[in-house]
């Protein structure tokens, strides 16, 4: 016999999104479940060794994210896991965003964990979702497997926050899967290199600002130049993206993998350590299951082949060496499913708002085309565009909200809401909604928008 349990709101997925979701609706009063595979929380943020956040403001300096997301960077500072200057939000000259909020996984990982125990989520660890309870057209719960075998949760309202939207497309809901022809962005494997002489890399920017990018947004109207004589200090470029030159160069002698013009890494609280954001694994979808143990495959051979570049071409780096590398594939983009509301390009570059917003997003449209080629657009005159609650609805199936990277957008729309930021604003959003609708007896389709962005106000988010 399958045993069974129930809750007011049962969270699948642990990556940020379901983190927030579930402090917001444990802290809003419904009983809540947060269940992961993992032994920890925070999805691509610790298991795949992500390193930071994006982004916390509009490029106007504006914060567009607040609430719990900003507690749980204020309980990394108190650990030593974000940098203590401007509440953890550094300066980022590069130019995609305002600001840029690096973050030890480590910490983050006792931070969640210690918030969520305190709001009362209870927490069920080393679990598989398997798939939704379907009642007619409404999730009723969800199916899950662990070291002590195969049960059923209960939920009133089930929220998948599993990042490819399992749940959603289990149960019947409507989803797009990359371009028009199902291709999707490429994937990447994170790690940390040690022993890197940060001061020798910043006196190569500010002699080569060519080199990189610096101040890529036209909102920032400041040549790489300009920007470049003004950095003092490593920390002053926490994102780091170029090197074209040098890989151009290796490139031409088979030492560099064909999918990228540029490094990207970032700067971590401890001195000497940098996290590597620079494989990339085209042509893999990330709902196969096969291929997703191949991109993990050629993942690890390109860790190996990317630590020699940077310790042949890049300033600083001579001496680096492999710290560790993520337990988790960074898949860029899913499944996205169609909602009530749809976030479009045309909403996000025209800094588009309306009453059904629930949150922001400000980050560049940025979007690694199946080619290899990475595009970027910006977000109009450094403002912020909104993000409706419809997004977080899908079409055709009841008890059911989608958070995290899966909401529903058009590709270059979900390009720039898939930042860590932007989907902890929409878990707080979602959690809160789902426990209102506990209170109210309506479903998640049925809740009037203007109460719920009322008590995100009420709980320090920005709508
Ligand atoms: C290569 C790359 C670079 C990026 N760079 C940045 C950046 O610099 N800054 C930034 O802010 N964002 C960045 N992002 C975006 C951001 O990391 C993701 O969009 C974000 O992690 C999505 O969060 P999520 O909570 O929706 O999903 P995830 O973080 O993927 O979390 C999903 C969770 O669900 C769990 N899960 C899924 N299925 C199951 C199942 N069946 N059973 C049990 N558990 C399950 C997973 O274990 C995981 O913990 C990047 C993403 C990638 C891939």
């Amino acid at each position: 016999m399958v045993d069974e349990m129930r809750f007011d709101v049962v969270v699948a997925g642990a990556g940020m999104a379901g983190v927030v979701v579930a402090i917001a609706a444990a802290k809003n009063g419904a009983t809540t479940l947060l269940t992961d595979r993992f032994t920890f929380l925070g999805g691509n943020a610790t298991a795949g060794l992500l390193g930071n956040f994006l982004t916390f403001h509009n490029m106007k300096g504006e914060v567009i994210c607040a609430g719990i997301p900003q507690e749980i960077v204020d309980g990394c500072i108190a650990l030593g896991g974000a940098f203590p200057d401007h509440r953890g939000h550094l300066p980022n000259p590069y130019g995609n965003a305002y600001s840029v909020t690096p973050i030890d996984a480590e910490a983050l990982k006792l931070v969640t964990q210690q918030l969520c125990v305190r709001a009362g989520v209870r927490l069920m660890l080393n679990t598989y979702t398997l798939g939704p309870v379907l009642e007619g057209g409404r999730v009723a719960g969800i199916r899950v497997v662990n070291k002590s075998g195969e049960r059923v949760v209960r939920g009133t309202v089930v929220i998948d926050a599993t990042g490819d939207a399992d749940l959603a497309a289990a149960a019947g809901a409507p989803f797009q899967l990359g371009d028009e022809a199902g291709r999707t962005m490429s994937i990447s494997l994170f790690f940390r290199l040690g022993g890197v002489d940060l001061d020798k890399h910043l006196a190569y920017v500010k002699q080569r600002p060519d080199q990189f990018m610096l101040g890529e947004d036209p909102y920032v109207g400041k040549s790489r130049e300009e920007i470049a004589a003004g950095l003092k200090h490593w920390k002053d470029y926490p994102l780091v993206t170029g090197y074209y030159e040098a890989v151009k160069e290796a490139k031409a002698r088979g030492e560099f993998h064909e999918n990228r013009e540029r490094v990207v890494f970032s700067i971590t609280t401890t001195p000497g350590v940098v996290t590597i954001n620079s494989t990339s694994m085209l042509g893999y979808t990330p709902t196969d299951g096969e291929a997703l143990t191949r991109a993990a495959l050629e993942g690890r051979e390109q860790v190996k082949a990317v630590t020699d570049f940077f310790r042949k071409y890049v300033p600083g780096f001579a001496n680096a060496f492999v710290l560790d590398s993520a337990s988790a594939l960074g898949v860029r983009e899913s499944r996205r499913i169609v909602g009530e509301h749809t976030l479009t390009t045309a909403d996000c570059i025209a800094a588009r708002k309306s009453e059904q917003d629930i949150g922001q997003g400000a980050y560049c449209l940025d979007v690694h085309e199946p080619s290899g080629k990475i595009v970027h657009k910006h977000v109009r005159d450094g403002e912020a565009y909104g993000i409706p609650y419809g997004c977080l609805v899908p079409k055709q199936v009841e008890s059911l909200l989608v958070v995290g990277r899966p909401i529903s957008s058009d590709r270059y729309a979900n390009g720039s809401v898939r930042v860590q930021a932007h989907i902890m604003a929409v878990g707080q959003a979602g959690g809160t909604a789902a426990a209102m609708c506990i209170t109210k007896h309506c479903s998640p389709r049925d809740l009037p928008v203007a109460e719920l962005r009322e008590k995100l106000r009420e709980q320090g988010a920005v709508v």
